[in-house]
């Protein structure tokens, strides 16, 4: 079976089994939801990702996905995640078709989903797909036979985000148990917090939903930790809960997903951390966002040592490195 290893001459990690017990488990799979993961499949991944990390560093690219083809289909908006997908198969030495912008594909003329799904994978050995509909990357597996990477379906999940979003926590603190961990912003709309909630589960922390009412974290969600036995508490005022925050992590108001636009114009604009909130904040705390952000982190906090988001974005390159090299493998 085709399996990643660490290029040659690399001595092998002592933290990594490479070659042991997770080796090839990921092999041909898709990844729709960060439910899969148990907390030895995100150590291994996070360990790939640090080995994606140093060497990066030490040479930029290398050939361990090399003539592997990724297809890389977003029928919403990105930046980041569509990016950091092309490079990480630039720097593993595959190489990317790019449908950015469906309405240059033949979706505008009306192709459904399950046949675009079918000609990528003529092409391609694996498909990213993000979606405005929640279910599209689960509705694409049952067509595919080649790995779908969910890379956001609609309010649903955003598995990868949530990943790398992890692997911040764990690079930034050291640990990820132990911390209190406050969501921030629209958790009602926000697939990256509905994520990343699920696999904060799997740790001993503290969860809390800072949010207007109407964009709280869905009850469904919350049902589903307070049964894994997860402590949340939803507040609606920042300042209650920022003395025992290790990491904040803010999200921009999904505009795009309100029905009514008034409501919108009622919840934007209604968190802003700012140098003032740093100021109240622990000296370690750790500022995290997916981003795009839209005024909810004021820039002067770019400077702060505790805002972490383009570490962040720069991690989610190492993380979907790992998560590629683990799908596509190495024959
Ligand atoms: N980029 C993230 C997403 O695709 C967050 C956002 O758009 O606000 O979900």
């Amino acid at each position: 079976m085709a399996v990643y290893r660490p290029p040659e001459g690399r001595p092998v990690s002592p933290h990594l089994p490479f070659g042991e017990r997770r080796d090839g488990a990921w092999y041909g799979k898709s990844i729709i939801s960060v439910k899969q993961f148990s907390r030895d499949d995100l150590e291994y991944a996070f360990g790939v990702a640090k080995e994606m990390r140093e060497m990066v560093a030490r040479v930029g690219s290398f050939d361990l996905l090399k003539g592997k083809v990724l297809a890389n289909l977003f029928y919403e908006a990105s930046t980041r995640t569509a990016s950091s997908f092309v490079a990480a198969m630039a720097r593993l030495g595959g190489s990317t078709i790019q449908i950015h912008e469906v309405h240059y594909s033949s979706v505008s003329k009306g192709e459904s989903l399950p046949d675009t799904i079918r000609t990528l994978e003529c092409y391609a050995d694996c498909i990213v797909l993000r979606h405005p509909q929640v279910g599209a990357a689960a509705q694409a597996v049952e067509v595919a036979s080649k790995p779908i990477l969910n890379a956001g379906d609609g309010i649903g999940e955003h598995p990868t985000q949530a990943l790398l979003d992890l692997f911040t926590i764990e690079s930034e603190l050291g640990q990820i148990d132990g911390k209190t961990i406050t969501m921030l912003g629209d958790l009602r709309f926000g697939r990256t917090v509905h994520s990343l909630s699920r696999l904060l589960a799997q740790y001993d922390v503290k969860l809390r939903y800072v949010a207007p009412d109407i964009l709280q974290m869905p009850r469904d969600i919350v049902d589903e930790l307070a049964s894994l036995g997860v402590e949340q508490v939803p507040h609606d005022r920042l300042d209650d809960v920022l003395p025992e925050t290790d990491v904040l992590y803010v999200t921009r108001v999904q505009k795009e997903r309100f029905e009514d636009p008034a409501d919108y114009e009622n919840v934007r604009g209604a968190y802003v951390v700012d140098g003032e909130t740093m100021l109240a904040a622990k000296e370690h705390m750790v500022v995290m966002h997916p981003l795009p952000r839209v005024g909810e982190i004021a820039t002067e906090v770019d400077a702060d040592p505790r805002a972490a988001y383009f570490r962040q974005m720069e991690n989610g390159m190492y993380v979907r490195m790992a998560l590629l090299a683990m799908v596509l493998g190495k024959a």
